[in-house]
């Protein structure tokens, strides 16, 4: 049992079952025993790979596509650019190579990272040694003024989902529970028919359907594109997606690379839930901003030119290093994985143009 289970299981004693979002910010995020906290998930040795640790050329292209949509805009003066959970700063770093490249080696944007786990701010202040970067553990803190150009990876499936199952009685929201020396799911006994979320669900759905809701995801949409509709501006939230939601359990848990039980170990493993693109798109244009997408990563990709990336690339590299470029430019697109499951959304101004790489396809 992890440490954290066992403050769990006091925590549940004490108060009762806890919501499945609140397990999910103690296991990601408890400040002694989360598993942001405490760990550097990323990598061969670690628990996942994102795209950025795949290959320089993720960072690289979204780094041209901010300063291209910057330049676009009129190169508005003093833009802000931050990243929302820069994990090791490997995105980060890519992308500033790439926009000083462009730019003959000015770097317009003020830095601003917003990162929770203080394990891994460490880890980016190293990756961005040399830069002028500003670090805040949340979005509010952010200053208010300038454009907002903003960048998210895999950063939304780590903010907390809520489930509700459907029982004879109506929607119940999911807990956990203490039995038997585990954490186990069980419906709420009521439902609070004032909780707006609970009157978005589906009326009649099969007893034991599941439903996840991410209104702190859809918050932190609609945040930035508050933001983006008062100053102008940029983002990109790139992540995993999943058909169905919100009729679906996506939650899940990795570790060293396979999936793990998502209730045994928490803060011991990942544990993270596909987005719901829709929803977001709802929030942002709630917010009045405009949504742009999703499109697959592969897409986007290709339309921000990683093949000829990967070419220049190759032709610096030897035969081994070569087949490593091609081999992660196949990963970052493949359409029987990372191409199609992550997905692509951009929040601009109500009026801008759809941004590169996101215009749909010529009729
Ligand atoms: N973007 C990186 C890391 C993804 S992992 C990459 O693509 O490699 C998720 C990141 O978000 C981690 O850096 C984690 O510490 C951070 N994070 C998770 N929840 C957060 C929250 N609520 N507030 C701020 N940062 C958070």
């Amino acid at each position: 049992m992890t440490p954290l289970a066992e403050a769990l299981a006091c925590r549940i004693a004490r108060d009762g079952p806890i919501p499945i979002d609140a397990y999910m910010s103690a296991a990601l995020l408890d400040p002694d025993h989360g598993y942001y906290t405490t760990h550097d998930p990323f990598g061969g040795a670690g628990d996942f790979i994102t795209a950025p640790e795949i290959s320089q050329m993720f960072g690289e292209l979204i780094g041209l596509w901010l300063y291209a949509t910057w330049q676009q805009a009129g190169a508005p003066p003093a833009p802000l650019l931050t990243e929302l959970g820069p994990g090791r700063g490997t995105l980060m770093a890519d992308a500033l190579r790439a926009i000083g490249q462009a730019s003959g080696g000015h770097q317009p944007f003020r830095l601003h990272l917003v990162e929770a786990s203080r394990c891994l701010a460490a880890h980016q202040r190293q990756a961005l040694d040399g830069h002028d970067v500003t670090w805040h553990t949340t979005l509010d803190d952010l200053p208010a003024d300038g454009p907002f150009y903003a960048v998210a990876n895999e950063f939304l499936d780590a903010l907390p989902v809520r489930q509700f199952v459907a029982t004879p009685r109506g929607w119940r929201e999911r807990l956990l529970d203490w039995q038997g020396g585990r954490l186990v799911p069980v419906p709420a006994a009521t439902t609070d028919a004032s909780d707006p979320l609970v009157a978005r669900l589906p009326g009649s759905v099969p007893t034991g359907r599941i439903a996840e809701l991410g209104p702190a995801r859809e918050a932190c949409a609609g945040a930035l594109a508050r933001r983006i509709a008062t100053s102008g501006g940029a983002a990109l939230l790139i992540d995993f997606s999943a058909p169905g939601l919100p009729l679906a359990d996506t939650l899940q848990a990795v570790r060293g690379h396979r999936y793990a039980d998502r209730f045994a170990e928490p803060g011991g493993c990942d544990l993270a839930a596909a987005v719901d693109f829709g929803a977001l798109a709802g929030a942002v244009e709630a917010a009045g901003a405009r949504a742009v997408g999703p499109v697959a990563q592969g897409a986007f990709l290709r339309a921000l030119g990683i093949d000829a990336r990967a070419a220049i690339l190759q032709r610096n590299a030897g035969p081994a290093q070569a087949r490593a470029i091609a081999a992660a430019r196949n990963r970052l697109v493949a359409a029987d994985g990372m191409g199609e499951d992550f997905r692509v959304l951009a929040i601009v101004p109500a009026e801008a143009p759809a941004p590169e790489g996101l215009a749909p396809p010529e009729p």
